[in-house]
Order: structure tokens, then C-alpha cells, then sequence
């Protein structure tokens, strides 16, 4: 039976989901049980976060950066820059991946924000035979997560780059603010699972991958921090960050230009998010999204119903998106069209570390290093 939570716009396309009696979901009570009263924004974030800050200004004394941001262009880094650098006063090196697919506007916000800072950018560019092969080999398999090789990619570089330069820092806008709510695990899998990027890739890839930089949970969450000692961290979890206030501030000081929708700085994450996931597979992330705003007071929820009426996509031109992502990975439509209509699968279809993700969060939960976690 279909269901909507009372309370967010969660509702039962996420098959895992679970109402109490007053039908608010599993989402919301560990919001409230969970996050929030281990979230601390006021006087306690900030003991936290300036002795954090101390130590990266002094490990970084004498060299050219203190930390690494990872911009992609979109609100969360982009206010994550500004803040690091005119409130913080650290000294960040911008480092931003391109997978091939950046929007106009990412380029253009991604430019205006480090000029404007005056920041060094440092651009990591993804093979684009490899992204090519691993992309369509993600169509083919059949599973939702097909953003898994820029997400992927985008992460293994930064962190193989800290390890290369002995960059200990590396800065996220990752944040509870926009993403308190989680994507389920059946709607995103998680794109760090090496295990299930080179079986999907081996299975459906047709050359070996030349350049492209694979990571695994083990050697970024165990190896790099306890033994190297490059930690990554989210500074927006423990300052006042609100989407709309963030953005009007860019637009005044940068010129920053928004964008219609979360994640649509990469043209194919729009692609994915707005029309491939929902209308294959029935997951619309703007529930997701919209819900975290939701909880965190920054939308209300009627208007969040009323958005969800109408599709993330604009139907009159779609088919110029179909298009365009086809011939950049270098297929017809009418392939594009076939791996749309074959039967959906998921990650529990190919190998994966999924155990090893389950037992992680649940030791994270336990020594309470992480708040928010994914189901
Ligand atoms: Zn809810």
C-alpha cells in the first residue's frame, strides 16, 4: 500500500521504509532520536571546529595550502570555499575533478568563486575512454547507481593526490544541513565499493581501464587516516548553514549562479537524477532532498508535495538530454533506449562489499564517529 510520511515526503519507493503509529518514517525518528542531539552548531561546534582549525593552520605553516577543498561547483563546496577562506582563514588548495560532464554554470561558478578568493585551482581530468567504458558498462548492468564512476572517481583522485603532495586535510561539503536524509541503499548504492565497480566493469566493459583511479573503503577509511593520517572532514556540520542564505550570499559577493536542482552542476547527474532514476526505477531524489530541508526547517512541507507533482525533467526537451549523453558515450538513442527498457537490477546482483559497509556503519554508530548514516 502506498504510504507518505506525516512528517517529511519520504514515502514507499523506499521499500525499507517504516511508519509508526502517527505514520512518520524511520528517517524522520532517527533524525530526531539520532542526529540532532549529536549535531551541535552553537557554542560546542565551535570549540570543536576551531581546535580542528588550530591544528590544520599549523600543520600547513611553510607550505603553499594548509587543505584540499573538493569543489564541484555546486552550494555545499562552493560555500564550504568561501567560508574556509574568508571566515576560517585557512589557506585551501581547490581541487576539482572533471569527469567530462561539468555544466556551463559549474565552470563558470567554479571560476568566479576561486578568482574572486583568490585560490589556486587545481583541475584532476578524468580519461574520458575510461569513464566512457565504465559509464556505459554502469548502463548495461541494469542497477540504479549508475553515477557510481564520476562519484567514484572523484574521491579516489582527491584522495590519491593528499597521499602524493602529504596533504593531511581534505575538506567536504558534505553537510547534515542538506543531506540530514540519506538516498536508501537500494536507490544509491555506495560508490566507494571497489568490489562492485571493477565486477560490473568486468562484466560489461570492453578495454581494461588505463588511468583511472580506483579507492576502496578499507584504504580510505582505515589506511589513510589511522596510518597516513589525511583525514576528511565536514566543516559545514558545526557552523549555521542555510541552502538559500548561502546562495543569495554567492550570488551578491561572486556572481555565483544557482542551479535548478541539488547535484545539477554535472550534466549527466542531472540526466540521472531527473529523469533516469525516477522514470526506470520509481526513486526520485528531490524526496531526499526536499525531506532534509524539511527536517532541518529550511522548506515546508506542502510546497515540498506540491514540487513532487510535476517531474524533475522537462519533458518537452528530454529528448535532447537522450541525446546528447548517447552521443557523448558514444551510442545511438536507440541503445541509450534499450538499456531504459531492460529489466532493472540492483547491487545485490553483482559481488560487493556490502557486509563490509554494514558492519562499518554499525561500528560507527557504536563509538559514535559518525551521525546520519545511510540504510
Ligand atoms: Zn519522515
Amino acid at each position: 500500500m502506498y504510504q507518505v510520511c506525516s512528517n517529511c515526503v519520504m514515502d514507499t519507493t523506499d521499500s525499507k521504509i517504516e511508519f509508526d503509529e502517527k505514520g512518520v518514517c524511520d528517517h524522520c525518528r532517527s533524525f530526531y532520536e539520532h542526529t540532532l542531539p549529536n549535531w551541535h552548531v552553537g557554542e560546542r561546534g565551535g570549540v570543536m571546529l576551531a581546535s580542528q582549525l588550530d591544528r590544520i593552520r599549523k600543520n600547513g605553516r611553510g607550505k603553499d595550502f594548509d587543505c584540499i577543498i573538493g569543489m564541484s561547483g555546486g552550494i555545499d563546496s562552493s560555500y564550504l570555499t568561501y567560508v574556509a577562506k574568508e571566515e576560517f582563514g585557512l589557506r585551501p588548495l581547490v581541487f576539482h575533478v572533471d569527469g567530462g560532464w561539468n555544466s556551463d554554470i559549474a565552470v563558470n561558478n567554479i571560476e568566479r568563486l576561486v578568482d574572486g578568493l583568490k585560490l589556486d585551482l587545481y583541475t584532476e581530468v578524468i580519461d574520458w575512454e575510461d569513464m566512457k567504458d565504465l559509464q556505459l558498462a554502469y548502463f548495461k548492468s541494469g542497477v540504479p547507481h549508475i553515477d557510481t564512476p564520476q562519484d567514484h572517481a572523484f574521491f579516489a583522485t582527491m584522495y590519491k593526490f593528499a597521499t602524493q603532495y602529504g596533504v593531511k586535510d581534505i575538506l567536504t561539503g558534505a553537510n547534515l544541513s542538506t543531506e540530514c536524509v540519506r538516498n536508501p541503499v537500494e536507490w544509491m548504492y555506495f560508490q566507494s565499493d571497489s568490489v562492485q565497480l571493477k565486477d560490473i566493469h568486468r562484466q560489461f566493459g570492453t578495454k581494461p581501464l588505463r588511468n583511472y583511479q580506483v579507492t576502496s573503503i578499507l584504504w580510505h577509511k582505515l589506511y589513510l587516516p589511522y596510518v597516513k593520517g589525511i583525514k576528511s572532514w565536514r566543516p559545514l556540520n558545526f557552523i549555521p548553514y542555510t541552502k538559500t542564505d548561502a546562495m543569495t550570499l554567492l550570488a551578491t559577493k561572486f556572481g555565483w549562479q544557482p542551479y535548478p536542482q541539488k547535484h545539477f552542476e554535472s550534466r549527466f547527474t542531472r540526466f540521472y537524477e531527473s529523469y533516469w532514476l525516477p522514470e526506470k526505477f520509481g526513486f526520485d531524489t528531490r524526496r531526499v532532498q526536499y525531506s532534509s530541508l524539511i527536517l532541518t526547517g529550511q522548506m515546508d512541507r506542502r510546497e515540498a508535495l506540491e514540487k513532487l507533482q510535476s517531474p524533475a525533467y522537462d519533458p518537452e526537451t528530454i529528448h535532447h538530454d537522450m541525446e546528447f549523453v548517447a552521443t557523448k558515450l558514444g551510442i545511438g538513442v536507440d541503445e541509450l533506449q534499450r538499456y531504459f527498457d531492460a529489466p532493472n537490477k540492483s547491487y545485490t546482483d553483482y559481488k560487493s562489499s556490502a557486509w563490509l559497509y554494514e558492519f562499518g556503519s554499525q561500528v560507527m554508530k557504536l563509538l559514535r564517529l559518525e551521525i546520519g548514516g545511510k540504510r
